[in-house]
C-alpha cells in the first residue's frame, strides 16, 4: 500500500481520534504533523506527541490568535521547545484577513528570531501577505513549511528563488477546478517540494490531495505519492 504523511493537521481539534487513526490507516496515511493555534492548546500537542509515535508535533502562535496572548508566551514557547526537542515551530505567519497586522508580525518575528536561534522547522500560514512574509523568511533562514499555499505561480518561483529550503504543502483546496491559479502554481512546483495536508478535514482527504496533484502534474499517481512521502520524511529528519 502507498504511504502518505499529512503534513499539516489539527488532530487535537479532532473528535474520536482512536477512529480517525484507524481510518487514516486503512487508506494509507500513516503520520500527522500536529499543528498548534496559541498557547491554549500546546499542552495537547505535546501530549499527542508523547502518546503516538507517528504524530509529530509544532506549537506556536497562529496569526489570528495574536491578541491577548500572556505576557510569559514567548518563554513558554521557548522552554516547550528546549525541553521537548522533536517539537516544531507553527503554525505560525501573516493573514491580511486577521487582527492588526502590526501586531501579527511582531509576534510572527519573534516566532522566527526564536526558529533560527533553535535551528526549528516552522510552519507558515500566509494568506495575501507574501511581500511582508518573504521580507522577513529572508531575515532567518530555517527550513519552511508553508501550508495551504493559496500564492500564485510567480509567487512560488520567488520563493523557491529567496529561501533556501522551502517545501509547499497543498490542501483540499487542489480538488476544486475552478481554483485555477492554484493549479497553476502546481504546475511550477518542483516534485521534491510538494506536501500535501488535511488541515481542518479528516486526514484521509490527502489521498485525494496527492492524486490531483500527481494528474496536474501527468505523473504516475504511485510515483507521486512516494515522493510527496520521501519529502515530508526529508523535512522532518532534518528537523
Ligand atoms: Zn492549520
Amino acid at each position: 500500500m502507498l504511504r502518505y504523511i499529512d503534513a499539516h493537521c489539527h488532530l487535537q481539534n479532532l473528535s474520536d481520534l482512536k477512529q480517525v487513526f484507524k481510518s487514516a490507516s486503512t487508506v494509507g496515511v500513516c503520520g500527522f504533523v500536529c499543528n498548534a493555534t496559541s498557547p491554549d492548546d500546546w499542552n495537547d500537542v505535546l501530549k499527542l506527541t508523547q502518546t503516538n509515535n507517528n504524530v509529530f508535533g509544532c506549537i506556536g502562535v497562529h496569526p489570528w490568535y495574536v491578541n491577548n496572548l500572556p505576557v510569559d508566551w514567548l518563554n513558554n514557547l521557548r522552554k516547550l521547545l528546549q525541553n521537548n526537542q522533536s517539537l516544531m515551530i507553527g503554525e505560525i505567519g501573516l493573514d491580511k484577513k486577521g487582527p492588526d497586522i502590526l501586531a501579527q508580525e511582531d509576534v510572527f518575528i519573534s516566532q522566527m528570531q526564536l526558529a533560527y536561534e533553535m535551528h526549528k522547522v516552522v510552519h507558515i500560514h500566509c494568506v495575501g501577505a507574501w511581500e511582508r512574509l518573504v521580507k522577513i523568511l529572508k531575515d532567518y533562514p530555517v527550513k519552511t513549511v508553508l501550508h495551504g499555499f493559496s500564492g500564485s505561480a510567480e509567487i512560488l518561483k520567488r520563493l523557491l528563488l529567496s529561501l533556501s529550503d522551502v517545501y509547499f504543502s497543498f490542501s483540499s483546496s487542489v480538488l476544486d477546478d475552478r481554483r485555477r491559479r492554484l493549479i497553476d502554481a502546481i504546475r511550477q512546483a518542483p516534485i521534491d517540494k510538494i506536501l500535501v495536508e488535511s488541515d481542518e478535514k479528516s486526514p484521509n482527504v490527502i489521498v485525494d490531495v496527492a492524486n490531483k496533484i500527481s494528474e496536474i502534474k501527468s505523473i504516475a499517481s504511485d510515483k507521486m505519492a512516494d515522493t510527496i512521502y520521501n519529502n515530508t520524511l526529508r523535512f522532518l529528519n532534518n528537523g
